[in-house]
This record gives structure tokens, sequence and C-alpha cells, in this order.
């Protein structure tokens, strides 16, 4: 039998988690990426492995809250006007992912992909020597009024329906455990199976030094076309030069899509810019990964310092990043930690490679069968990196998959979607009440 030889397009936490499977597996492996050990999401992001994170972002009743975010200019959500028309069509499939049944089913499909993270990202660790990197002290999310508790309860019901535990405390036991924490929290949820990595630069510089060290091969270059071939596929870089394999796996973040309509399919995917600021020396500590739910944002204890950050901004790859963004976020966190000290914070923001249903794209090519895609992981690329990899190994190597792909199918966006399906269920509840 022929040697496999696999060329995956993306040096980030997904390209190199497939590259790694890959490699496992026996396969030659080659990764080609403009810029192999730059920023990118996958380097600055906020280190948590949110397997809790089983809700889509588009939710019934969603929408009441938009108009609100979008007035404020540094609120979590914004959009550039001058990329409007381009999104609509994404808008559009966003809408429909928030409809009860749609909901039910994206959910059922997140964790089902995040409940296997354990097992796929602890022995990757291990490998990598990153074991003691991974700290499984939960996640608070913080609230800081009634309201915004009762917004949310229906939201961690169906989290516990779907195996995730949800344990509520009050204020005073969430400043037990995070002494950190001011008196405006009022109550607040601990989530134990999230947890952070030291630094997710650590994790994508770690699982690089692994696989050159394991025989893979990492070249810099931008990747201007692919091709499918009879054997397999072609990939040209600017230079001209072009590369054979008898695999290729997209894995190039937000930017796949582009990539992906070179091959005729279509992707919807989008650029959802997120923001952060690290803080070497906070003069506060946190022991865990904290959510301001009200507000929209995270704070994480890195090795490198605390990171504060979120913000969705939906502006296209090519628009200039807006710093004022991670600065407001710290000026927030000063209201609920009131010790917090933001000075000589580090700036940084990200793609987030967003599909409109949340899901992540872990997929044969429906048209060429030496082509896989592996992108679209928005806000839990990290989380699911691990797992993405292992999936899309079994793939490659003719193997039965762990669970079921179709919900990650890059045919998704062709077919015709059903809006809303004829089941009754708890997420019609969820938009009874709002
Ligand atoms: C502010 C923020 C906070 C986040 N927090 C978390 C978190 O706590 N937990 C979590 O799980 N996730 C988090 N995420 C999401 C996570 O970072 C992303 O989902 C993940 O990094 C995406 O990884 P990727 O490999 O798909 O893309 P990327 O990391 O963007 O990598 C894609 C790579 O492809 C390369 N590339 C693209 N096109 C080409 C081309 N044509 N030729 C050559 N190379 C190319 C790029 O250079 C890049 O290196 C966060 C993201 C942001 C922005």
């Amino acid at each position: 039998m022929s040697e496999t030889t696999v060329i995956v397009v993306g040096a980030g936490i997904i390209g190199l988690c497939v590259a790694y499977h890959a490699r496992k597996g026996g396969a030659s492996v080659t990764i080609v990426d403009r810029d192999p050990a730059g920023d990118k999401a996958s380097f600055g992001n906020a280190g948590g492995i949110a397997v809790t994170e089983v809700l889509p972002a588009s939710v019934p009743g969603l929408w009441k809250k938009v108009p609100k975010w979008l007035l404020d200019p540094l609120g979590p959500l914004s959009m550039r006007m001058t990329h409007a028309p381009q999104l609509l069509p994404w808008l559009w499939r966003f809408a429909e992912a928030g409809s009860p049944s749609e909901v039910e089913r994206i959910s059922g499909a997140l964790a089902a992909l995040n409940h296997r993270v354990y097992a796929d990202l602890v022995p990757l660790f291990a490998d990598i020597g990153l074991s003691d990197e991974l700290h499984r002290n939960g996640a608070l999310t913080v609230y800081e009024s009634g309201k915004g508790w009762q917004a949310d309860t229906l939201e961690w019901e169906a989290k516990r329906r779907l195996g995730i535990d949800v344990r509520q405390l009050s204020g005073d036991q969430a400043r037990e455990l995070e002494p950190a924490l001011g008196p405006l929290v009022k109550s607040a949820i601990l989530t134990p199976q999230w947890s952070h990595v030291s630094d997710p630069k650590r994790v994508v510089d770690s699982l690089r030094s692994w696989l050159a060290a394991n025989g893979a091969t990492l070249i810099a270059a931008q990747v201007s076309h692919i091709a499918p071939s009879p054997e397999g596929g072609t990939v040209t870089l600017a230079d001209g030069s072009v590369l054979n394999a008898s695999k290729i796996v997209v894995a190039a973040g937000a930017w796949s899509a582009e990539l992906s309509r070179q091959l005729g399919e279509h992707a919807l995917l989008e650029s959802e810019r997120g923001y952060n600021t690290t803080i070497a020396a906070p003069q506060i500590a946190l022991n865990r990964t904290m959510i301001f739910a009200e507000r929209k944002f995270v704070a994480t204890p890195l090795s490198i310092g605390l990171r504060i950050g979120g913000a969705a901004e939906f502006g296209g790859l090519r628009a200039t990043p807006n710093f004022a963004r991670s600065k407001a976020l710290i000026e927030l966190a000063k209201a609920y930690l009131p010790g917090l000290d933001g000075h000589g914070g580090v700036v940084w923001s990200g793609h987030r490679p967003a599909t409109p249903d949340t899901l992540p794209v872990i997929s044969r090519s429906a048209t060429h069968a030496h082509i896989l895609y592996a992108f679209g992981h928005g806000h839990l690329g990290l989380t699911q990196g691990p797992t993405t990899g292992k999936l899309i190994g079994d793939l490659l190597f003719g193997r039965d998959p762990p669970i079921p792909l179709g919900p990650y199918s890059i045919e998704r966006f062709s077919a015709a979607k059903g809006i809303i399906g004829p089941r009754a269920s708890h997420f019609q509840l969820l938009a009874a009440q709002r």
C-alpha cells in the first residue's frame, strides 16, 4: 500500500492538531502557513477549555438585545457598515439557527463534540509535554443583577440537560472561591468541567515543536490555490511552486472559505474579531476563568498575566482593529475586581472563524475524494482542536469516527434548510419567555 501524504493548510490550533493525528497515523505530513509561528486566533485567545459551552450563539430572543449592544460603540457586539452587504447571507442563516428546533439540534451536536474533548485533549497534552499546563479548576460565571440571572436561567437548565455540571452560588460563596471579586457580584454559577491552559501560545508552540521533532515538515508560504487531482490534490504556493499530496486538509481559520470556494464549495464563514488585554502584574489573583455574564467578557489567569477580553466585531478580514475595545474591557473589569491594576496591559485582537450555526466544519469535501475541511470553530477552537484533529484523522485513515459527523458537514451550507421543526422543546419555552 502506498504511503498517505497529507498537506495541512494552516498552522493554527486546528491545523496543528490535524497534523498531529495525521503523523500519529503514520502519514507523511507537510504543514503550510504564511506565518507558522505568527500571531493568529490560536496564539492570543482566552485559553479556556470551554466544554460547558454547548448552546449556539443564536438563541431565541437574542435579537431583542442586539439593538442595545449595537448602539454602544464599545459594547459586546459591533458591525462595520461597509461590511454589512457581505454579511447578510450569514446573518440570515444565524437568525434561522436561533429557532427552537435548530437550537436543540445544534446543542446536541456541540455537546457531542465537547463531551469528547478531555478524552482527546489530555493524551495530546501529555504527548507534547503540557500536562502541567491544564488547570481543571472550573469557571465562575458572575451576575450583578437578579434580572441578568433570571434572563439566563433557562439556558443554564438547557446546559444541565445536556450533561453540564451547573452549581448555583450566592455572591458571598463566589467571593469565598475568588476573593478578588467585589460587592457588585450578587450571584454566580460554578461550572467545574471548564478548565484553562497556562498560555494558548504555549500550546501552538509545543505542537509545532512536537511535529518538527516527529518528522513533519513546516513550510512558511502563502497558499494561493488548491486543486484536486486524480491521485489526491495539489497546493500552489504564492511563488508558483506546486506541492502534491494524497490528501489535503484546509484548516486556514477565518480564511478557509476563500480556499473552499476555489474548490467549488461554499461555506458561510465570517471573521468575528475579538479583543483582549494581558496584564502581567494585575495586583489581584484569580483561581479560574471568570465570565461576566451581563457584560459579555471573560478574565483568565494565565502564566503570563491576567487576560481580560471578549467582544464580537463583524468587519471582515481586512478591517483595522479598534483597540479601544480592549481598553474598555479593562475599565469594565475594575467594577467587578476592585483591586485590579490595569497598567502595562498588552492589547491584542484575533479573527474567530465563525459559522452562523456555531458548529465547526469537520468534513470530507462533498465533491473531491481527497480534500477535507477543518475550520469554523468560532469561540471554541482551542477547546475543540484536539477532537477535530482526532476526527479528521479518522477520516484520513478510513476509520469510523466515534460520533456522527453529519452536523459538521460542509454540505450544510448548500442544503435547503427547514426553519422551525415540529417538535415542542425546551427552547420554545425560552422563546416564549423573551
Ligand atoms: C479574543 C478571542 C478569545 C478566544 N477565546 C477562546 C477560548 O477561551 N477557548 C477556545 O476554545 N477558543 C477561543 N477562541 C477561539 C479560538 O482562538 C479559535 O477558534 C481558534 O484559534 C481557530 O483556530 P484555527 O486554527 O482555525 O485558526 P487560526 O488560529 O486563525 O489559524 C489559521 C492559520 O491559517 C493560516 N492561513 C490562512 N490562510 C492561509 C493561506 N492562504 N496560506 C497560508 N496560510 C494561511 C493563517 O496564517 C493562520 O496561521 C478565542 C478567539 C478570540 C479571537
